[in-house]
C-alpha cells in the first residue's frame, strides 16, 4: 500500500467524523491516476473478532474496483488459504494481479514465485514491498486497465450521476427531466453488468446519465438494496464527471448521504446538491435560508457545493438544475494560468507568512502551478512540505477558493519539496526561453 501510493505526495483527505471502513489512498503511475484501496487480512473457515466483518469489507471494495491485487508471501510459499481466496477471486469478475511479496532477491523471487502459477490467477509478479524492486512490473500491468485521464477529459459529454439514498425520488426527477427532453437509452459498451446509461441531447450539448438502470429498476434482492446500492453508486460516482447528489426535504441530510459526499470528494467530481421534495415543507421566507444552512453545515467539507431546493412531483426547478450542472462543470474543467495562482499564493503570504517551526525554520512557497483540472488540481513548490501544517493548508485552500471561485467542484493542492537550487535553475530556464 504504502509502495504504491508513494509515486507521490498521496492526497489523503483526511475529514474528522466522517468514519470510513477502508483506507482510500491516490497514487499514479505514468500518466494514469489511480487509488488504491487497502482492506484487512482475509481468512475464510474463521469467524472470530473481526473476520466476518473484514471478509464483508473486502467483498465491498472488490465490487467497486477496476481490478484487485492478490498478495500472497513469497518466503513462506504457497498455502490452503491462499488457494481458497484464489478460489473465491476466480469467482469474481474482477480482473487480478497476483503480487508475490518479499522477494527481496532478484533471482531467489523469480522461482519463489513461480509455484503461485498454480493458482490459476496467470502471471505471477515477484517483488518486495521493503526495497521497491518488482513493483515497476507490477504498476505497468495494472495500469493497462485504467483509462487515461486525457480520454476522460476529451470526452464531449457530460457524465452526469444521480446517487441518493433509496426513495428521495431519483427515478421520480429523472422522469420530471426526461419528459421534456429527447432521450436515448444507450447500454455501455464492455461492460458484462447491467448497467443503462441514457443520453440526453440539450441545447446543442451531450449529456450523459450514468448507469439509470440502477435508478429506473429497483430494489435488487439479491444483495440486499443498502449494499447493491452504495456499491453502484459510488461506481456511477467514479464514472461521471458531475454527481447530482439527491437528499429527501423530508429525511435531511443523513449519513449515507454524508458517504456518497465523502466519495464524490475523494474522487474529485463535480456536485450539485439537489434537495427533494421541496413540496411537501411548509414554508416561510426564512425556510429555504434555514435549510440552506444545515445542509451546508452537514456537508461543511463540501461547501463549494450549490444546493437548488426542488419537487419531482410539481416540477418545480427541475429545469434548472441543469444550469447548475453546466455551471458546476465548467469550472470543474477551468484552467487557470500560472501567472494568476501565483498572483493568488503572493497576496496569501502577505496576508499571512507560513508557520515556522521551533527550530526557527521557516515553511518557503517557490511557486504554484495548476497541473491538471477535473478537478483543478494545484501544486505548490515549497522547500519543506512538512513545514506547513493542516491550518496552514487550509488556509491556503480557502484563499484559493475566495480568489478564483471553483464553485460546483473539489480543489487539490498539492504540497511538493523542492531544493531552492533546483527551483533557481528551472526560474532561470523558464526565464530563457521567454
Ligand atoms: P428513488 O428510489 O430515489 O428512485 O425514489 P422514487 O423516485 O421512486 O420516489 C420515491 C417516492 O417518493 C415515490 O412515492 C415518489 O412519488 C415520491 N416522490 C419523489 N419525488 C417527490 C417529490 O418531489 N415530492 C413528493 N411529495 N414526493 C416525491
Amino acid at each position: 500500500m504504502n509502495r504504491l501510493s508513494e509515486t507521490q505526495d498521496s492526497i489523503v483527505h483526511d475529514q474528522p467524523g466522517i468514519t470510513r471502513d477502508r483506507t482510500y489512498r491516490y497514487a499514479y503511475w505514468q500518466d494514469r491516476e489511480f487509488s488504491v484501496v487497502d482492506t484487512g487480512g482475509l481468512v475464510f473457515d474463521d469467524d472470530t473478532e473481526f473476520l466476518p466483518l473484514i471478509r464483508e469489507q473486502v467483498m465491498v471494495a472488490l465490487a467497486e474496483a477496476t481490478v484487485a491485487i492478490f498478495v500472497v508471501d513469497g518466503q513462506t510459499g504457497l498455502t490452503g488459504g491462499d488457494e481458497a481466496i484464489a478460489g473465491w477471486l476466480r469467482e469474481h469478475s474482477v480482473p487480478v494481479l497476483l503480487a508475490v511479496n518479499k522477494c527481496e532477491s532478484p533471482t531467489a523471487g523469480l522461482i519463489q514465485s513461480m509455484q503461485f502459477w498454480e493458482l490459476g490467477l496467470g502471471n505471477p509478479f515477484p517483488l518486495s514491498s521493503i526495497h521497491g524492486s518488482g513493483t515497476g512490473e507490477l504498476l505497468d500491468e495494472l495500469i493497462k486497465y485504467i483509462p487515461p485521464a486525457d480520454e476522460l477529459e476529451e470526452s464531449e459529454e457530460i457524465r452526469v450521476a444521480i446517487v441518493g439514498r433509496p426513495n428521495v425520488g431519483k427515478s421520480s426527477l429523472l422522469n420530471a427531466f426526461l419528459g421534456e427532453n429527447r432521450a436515448i437509452v444507450s447500454p455501455i459498451s464492455g461492460t458484462t453488468r447491467d448497467a443503462i446509461d441514457t443520453v440526453v441531447e440539450r441545447n446543442g450539448k451531450t449529456y450523459r446519465l450514468v448507469d439509470t438502470a440502477g435508478i429506473r429498476r429497483k430494489k435488487n434482492v439479491e444483495y440486499g438494496a443498502e449494499f447493491f446500492g452504495i456499491n453502484r453508486a459510488f461506481k456511477a460516482i467514479r464514472r461521471a464527471n458531475i454527481v447530482l447528489l439527491i437528499i429527501d426535504a423530508i429525511d435531511r441530510v443523513t449519513e449515507q448521504d454524508l458517504k456518497l459526499a465523502n466519495r464524490i470528494l475523494e474522487e474529485g467530481r463535480a456536485c450539485v446538491i439537489v434537495v427533494n421534495k421541496w413540496d411537501t415543507i411548509e414554508k416561510d421566507t426564512y425556510t429555504i435560508l434555514e435549510y440552506e444552512r444545515e445542509v451546508k453545515a452537514r456537508l461543511y467539507f463540501m461547501d463549494w457545493a450549490k444546493t437548488i431546493f426542488v419537487s419531482a412531483i410539481t416540477g418545480q426547478r427541475v429545469e434548472k438544475i441543469i444550469d447548475l450542472v453546466d455551471q458546476a462543470v465548467a469550472e470543474h474543467q477551468r484552467r487557470v494560468s500560472t501567472a494568476v495562482i501565483n498572483e493568488v499564493i503572493e497576496e496569501a503570504v502577505r496576508w499571512h507568512s507560513p508557520p515556522t517551526t521551533r527550530q526557527g525554520k521557516q515553511g518557503k512557497i517557490y511557486y504554484g502551478t495548476q497541473v491538471s483540472s477535473q478537478p483543478p488540481t494545484m501544486v505548490l513548490f515549497v522547500n519543506d512540505p512538512k513545514r506547513f501544517n493542516e491550518n496552514y493548508r487550509r488556509y491556503m485552500e480557502s484563499q484559493f477558493r475566495q480568489q478564483l471561485g471553483f464553485l460546483g467542484t473539489p480543489i487539490r493542492l498539492i504540497w511538493r519539496g523542492k531544493p531552492a537550487r533546483e527551483v533557481e535553475r528551472n526560474t532561470a530556464n523558464r526565464a530563457t526561453k521567454v
